[in-house]
């Protein structure tokens, strides 16, 4: 990624010094500097038509969420970003506390991105905005575990479940989300106590990634397993014998359908504090909250749009179904993480 920046910039300075005209060009040229946290193949078609509809030149820095925080951070208020990406609420939220983002009042967003799917509104406008949700959904082995006793979070924590449960570890984003919606929802004490029996619970000390527990699961490592919807979706479309292999062994649950819906996190997108295009960042936002957009946004990693009304031609979606959502504000699910890994410190969910 560096390589090709430094890159960008000698072609940049060659044309400056061979070609005076070429230069000019260069400098006229409206170019958005996007740091990115997804990579998926309908990046190209998505970025291709936001530059045909506006002239604007997408100059894309890939990494993963933990480097493009960490680049943010060292780079500063030199930061060449515009636009940034990133993945789960509890990142979104604390680069946004760390001061990385910078606040963005549109109407366009505000009508097009449900407000619990945003951060919070200060007077001055969200500091970033989601563009596509996923669901933490349970994953259960069909042959030893019956869906009715983990059609609940509540039921992770049961003691008819003990010794079944796997997951990644606790202090994972996704995890964290999952928790700081709990606790939203149920208090500190409950979701303490809650916490402390999932731990009971488990079959192994945490470890890998949701596809892992998805595994584990179906090979009967461990019964009943806690994963993105995402990655679920990539095993049912998978063409791989050992993948349909897993996807078959298991069920995939929505849960707590019957109280107060399952937990739905967001990848989101926010105009860098130190931007230089400002409004061309702003455009960019608005031109993801299009239609055409959120379809190549959420279809990309198997996600559901975050506007509600954009429907997707996904099979492994249309397969697991319809669901009932929590109403639980993102925002405020970000703003619980540091509350929740205190409270795993002291169950020791690892
Ligand atoms: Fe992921």
């Amino acid at each position: 990624m560096r390589l090709y920046v430094r890159h960008q910039l000698a072609v940049a300075l060659a044309a400056a010094v061979l070609a005076l005209p070429a230069a000019q060009a260069q400098a006229q040229e409206k170019v958005l500097n996007l740091y990115s946290a997804r990579h998926y193949q309908t990046d190209e078609a998505l970025y291709a038509d936001f530059t045909r509809a506006t002239g604007i030149r997408i100059n894309r820095v890939d990494g993963d969420d933990a480097g493009i925080v960490n680049r943010l951070k060292t780079e500063g208020a030199a930061s060449p970003a515009d636009v940034v990406l990133l993945v789960d609420v509890a990142r979104l939220w604390k680069a946004e506390s760390d001061g990385l983002f910078q606040p963005v009042k549109s109407a366009v967003l505000e009508q097009r991105i449900p407000a619990t799917l945003r951060g919070k509104d200060n007077g001055q406008g969200s500091a970033w905005y989601g563009f596509s949700t996923r669901a933490r959904v349970i994953v259960y082995n069909k042959a030893t575990v019956q869906r009715e006793d983990v059609d609940t979070y509540a039921e992770l924590a049961d003691p008819k479940n003990k010794g079944k449960v796997c997951t990644r570890s606790g202090s994972h984003p996704y995890n964290l989300s999952l928790f700081g919606s709990i606790l939203e929802r149920e208090g500190a004490e409950k979701t303490e106590a809650w916490l402390k029996g999932v731990v009971a619970n488990l079959a192994r000390e945490p470890k890998g990634g949701d596809t892992d527990q998805i595994k584990a699961a179906a090979s009967g490592e461990c019964q009943i397993a806690v994963s993105n919807s995402y990655y679920v979706a990539r095993l049912m479309r998978s063409t791989k014998p050992e993948d349909r292999a897993v996807i078959e062994k298991v069920g995939i649950v929505f849960p707590d359908q019957q109280g107060a819906g399952t937990h739905v996190n967001v990848s989101g997108g926010a105009v860098a504090a130190h931007a230089r295009n400002r409004a061309a960042a702003v455009q960019f936002l608005e031109y993801l909250a299009g239609d055409a957009a959120q379809a190549y946004f959420a279809n990309g990693n198997n996600e559901w749009p975050a506007v509600r009304t954009v429907k997707l031609a996904n099979p492994a979606l249309d397969a697991m179904g319809d669901f009932r959502q929590e109403a639980v504000p993102v925002a405020a699910v970000g703003a619980n993480q540091a509350k929740v890994q205190q409270m795993l410190d002291r169950v020791g969910y690892k």
